[in-house]
């Protein structure tokens, strides 16, 4: 039997599909290299922008002929959008099998291998769903039990000849922690992945070990909020500065860096990490969304502009040569043109090597949807997008940047 995944979305959801392609492997099914050979097609799905969960009903849509020619077939949705929209799927989508959340991974195999086992068998064809609980409504210690962590064993060379994998065979990513604490109020992902669960360290130096065996050479360590992480266990404390000293011991380990920071907890002992070891790549991915205060408290972002201006030169002058890049979101709600202007002020100041700017858009379910409108007019966000996207053009800086950085976001 043959399985295909198609990946949408944020590196978290790469890095899911190479673990659910090989947690599938390790139960004997083979990556088919064309979707329509498959006999399990799975979506491995994005919540970040209505436009996405759009995108994945009219694919799940498309394979209604797939699905008619191949009755004992399973097509599943995973990811972000499974554990948010659930029922809804299989209510739009009937002829769907499948619907898995990421908190849920573990389960998949199992879930894949009993569909096909029922549909080949004749016997009762069930739909199946694995979803975490409710953050709004569920006890803390619940929810920890509800979103578990799903790191299987990667085979490099097998999961990388599977498509919409993108990663080169020599990179991989590694991720050290799931979930997120911030509660941004534009932002769906705490409510789909679930409380900041770190992973333990030795568990983790034990993967990137393996995977250097394996031929890997580059290694991203990945979180939502990748500074954030701590591990604690019998009165010691890891944290990511520690994780980097650890992994640079590494023989054969070439390049290390982490994604996404956020703009707060960025220690002493992270910098000089970073500026210590040369494997580390000496750059910082730390969206600041906003350069207005207000804004910023609209968004429940628990930082300051001038925070985060004292951030970047915090770490311009701790590593010679580092670079910076973020992210901004332009029109968010009740956005003045004073407001955006204090935007264009961080941009002209932070000297960030590339910008990534985005355009408002509402996501039900977050509180800007529940507390804001969405008032700025789309002329406005888009002029204020390309405005930013100009001043990073003049403002921003290769100066210093070192050239790993370089190849990374050329
Ligand atoms: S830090 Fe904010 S934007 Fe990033 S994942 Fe968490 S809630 Fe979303």
């Amino acid at each position: 039997m043959q399985f295909y995944i198609e990946t949408l979305g944020c590196q978290m959801n790469v890095l899911d599909s190479e673990l659910a392609a090989s947690a599938l492997i390790g139960s004997g099914l083979t990556p088919a290299s064309d979707k329509f050979d498959a006999d399990v097609i799975l979506f491995n799905t994005c919540s970040i922008r209505r436009h996405a969960e759009d995108k994945v009903f009219s694919a799940l849509g498309r394979l209604k002929t797939w699905k008619d020619k191949k009755p004992y077939s399973v097509l599943g949705v995973i990811g972000c959008m499974a554990q948010k929209e659930q029922k809804n799927i299989f209510q739009r989508v009937p002829f769907v099998d499948l619907v898995l959340g990421p908190g849920s991974l573990d389960t998949l195999a199992a879930a894949v291998h009993q569909l096909l086992d029922e549909k080949v068998s004749g016997s009762r064809q069930a739909k199946k769903i694995a979803v975490s609980l409710d953050r709004k409504v569920n006890r803390h210690n619940d929810l920890i039990e509800s979103y578990r962590l799903f790191n299987p064993e990667r085979t490099v060379k097998e999961t990388g000849t599977i498509k919409d994998i993108k990663a080169p065979k020599h990179a991989s990513l590694v991720r050290i922690m799931f979930g997120c604490n911030q509660f941004c109020s534009y932002c769906i992902v705490p409510y789909v992945r679930g409380p900041e669960q770190s992973r333990p360290p030795g568990e983790i130096i034990a993967e990137v070990q393996s995977l250097v065996r394996q031929g890997v050479s580059k290694i991203t360590f990945i979180g939502q909020t990748v500074n954030s992480y701590i591990y604690q266990d019998g009165g010691k404390t890891a944290k990511l500065a520690d994780l980097l000293y650890e992994a640079s011991n590494i023989a054969g380990l070439e390049q290390l860096d982490f994604v996404t920071g956020y703009p707060k907890g960025v220690d002493d002992a992270l910098l000089q990490a970073v500026r210590d070891l040369p494997a580390v790549l000496k750059h910082f991915h730390i969206p600041a969304q906003s350069g207005s205060d207000s804004v910023l408290r609209r968004m429940n972002r628990h930082y300051t502009a001038a925070e985060y201006r004292e951030l970047t030169d915090r770490i311009y002058s701790a590593i010679p040569g580092s670079s910076l890049t973020s992210d901004f979101i332009v029109g968010f709600c009740g956005e003045t043109d004073a407001e955006f202007e204090a935007t264009v002020d961080l941009v002209k100041y932070c000297r960030f090597r590339n910008s990534f700017v985005f355009k408002y858009s509402v996501r039900e379910g977050t509180k800007s949807a529940e507390l804001y409108a969405d008032d700025v007019p789309e002329t406005v966000k888009k002029y204020r997008n390309n405005w930013l996207l100009e001043v990073q053009k003049t403002a921003g800086t290769d100066d210093g940047a070192c050239q790993s950085c370089r190849n990374r976001y050329n």
